[in-house]
């Protein structure tokens, strides 16, 4: 924890908005991905006005940034290579699951770095991206809450992430992008829903092939109940009584489950949608009798469906996640109270491209960026398949 912003509001990342904070060495460029259509077409006045069009179309159909789009007249890339380049610099990229799980380290313009993951599955590939450097919800079990928050990514930044994972992917498609890398994306709103609609609209992606994964921030949730969006909301819940999750999650206390639950109501009303709550199952913790009858309830009362994913090991926290057998007992539990559970077990834990583990240090990484819990941990636990295994 860094002590920075745990209101969850848009006001942490104000300093950065779409420009990399003034601590940066290098010069301040921002992203070709960050400006919108209207404010590219004021830079680009004096042009011919197809100009725009093929700027745009380089940069979103053909995932090519300036300086790679042949048809652009060299002394307007020269132009554009004064106020933008590419943010993304890769810092390490690891592979694991016979190469179907790819992980990125990024170095950001001002030295932050991020992280980013994608998936192949048998029939869709998914990127895993991050909407924040760090995060400041502090959440005891995840190696990002661990290492603590640094700033917001602008739009830029979280649409190079997909459209970089895109360019990897090739030639298979990449068909979701989840928001479900380091940081909160509901406490970088208005970034978060830019960069949707930017997905939507111009990179192609379906708005129901995107999902949003939050800790519980209510007023955004709310919020972005109302965004007449069809995209994906997850809740990690983890905790259906508040003691449990105000120590598992420190902003419960003031986002406490009554509250989750109405939100996640009204984005059921609104959508159309159910919510899906999110369920690190830690052993002796929360995949217990009790805790499957309270989740239950929550999840009827909040007309969700439920993820189980067993807690993925980070060098910051001393608890386990649960035995097969326990989350086939919690599982099963559930179903008998007629809830629609999934379990998935995690991809890429052996090269910390897991949920919740995002921060763990890279070989090449500078200590100094995350803070020294983020060590090195050479996790070579279950490394199974995020696909469902029940
Ligand atoms: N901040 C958002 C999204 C990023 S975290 C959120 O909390 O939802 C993505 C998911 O990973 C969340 O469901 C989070 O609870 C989960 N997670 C964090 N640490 C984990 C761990 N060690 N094992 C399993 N899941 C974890
Ligand atoms: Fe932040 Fe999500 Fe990790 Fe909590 S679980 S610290 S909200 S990234």
């Amino acid at each position: 924890m860094t002590g920075t912003d745990m209101t969850g509001t848009d006001a942490a990342g104000a300093e950065t908005a779409d420009a990399p904070s003034s601590t940066s060495s290098k010069p301040e460029y921002r992203s070709p991905w960050s400006p919108d259509r209207t404010e590219l077409a004021t830079i680009l006045d004096g042009e011919p006005r197809y100009r725009v069009d093929q700027l745009w179309e380089g940069l979103y159909s053909q995932d090519r940034p300036p300086e790679e789009q042949s048809n652009l007249p060299k002394q307007l890339k020269a132009r554009l290579a004064s106020q933008f380049r590419p943010a993304l610099e890769s810092a390490a990229e690891q592979q694991s699951d016979g190469g179907d799980t790819m992980k990125w380290l990024w170095r950001l313009p001002d030295g932050v770095e991020i992280e980013t993951v994608l998936m192949h599955y048998a029939n869709r590939s998914t990127v895993c991206i991050s909407s924040q450097a760090g995060c400041a919800m502090g959440c005891g079990f995840c190696a990002t809450g661990q290492a603590g928050y640094t700033r917001n990514l602008s739009v830029g930044e979280m649409i190079e992430q997909v459209v970089l994972a895109r360019r990897a992917a090739t030639p298979r498609r990449l068909s979701n992008v989840v928001f479900m890398g380091m940081g909160e994306p509901m406490a970088n709103y208005d970034r978060v829903i830019e960069t949707l609609h930017r997905l939507i609209v111009d990179v192609g992606i379906g708005a129901r092939h995107l999902t949003v994964s939050t800790v519980g921030l209510v007023p955004q949730m709310l919020r972005f109940a109302e965004e007449n969006l069809q995209v994906g909301l997850a809740l990690s819940l983890h905790a259906a009584n508040d003691e449990l999750r105000s120590e598992l999650i420190p902003i419960n206390r003031a986002n406490p489950i009554d509250d989750l639950v109405a939100a996640c109501q009204l984005f059921r009303e609104r959508t159309g949608r159910r919510v899906s709550l999110e369920w690190a199952m830690i052993d002796g913790v929360n995949d217990r009798p009790q805790d499957a009858d309270e989740l239950a309830t929550v999840a009827t009362n909040a007309r969700a469906h439920v993820n189980l994913i067993p807690l993925n090991p980070t060098p910051g926290w001393p608890t386990v996640g649960s035995s097969p057998d326990r989350i086939r007992d919690f599982v099963s539990n559930l179903r008998r109270r007629g809830v629609n559970a999934t379990v998935r077990a995690n991809r890429g834990t052996d090269i910390a491209a897991a949920c919740g583990q995002l921060a763990g240090r890279s070989d090449t990484k500078d200590q100094a960026t995350n803070g020294p819990t983020a060590t090195t941990v050479a996790l070579k636990k279950s490394g199974t398949s995020r696909d469902k295994i029940t």
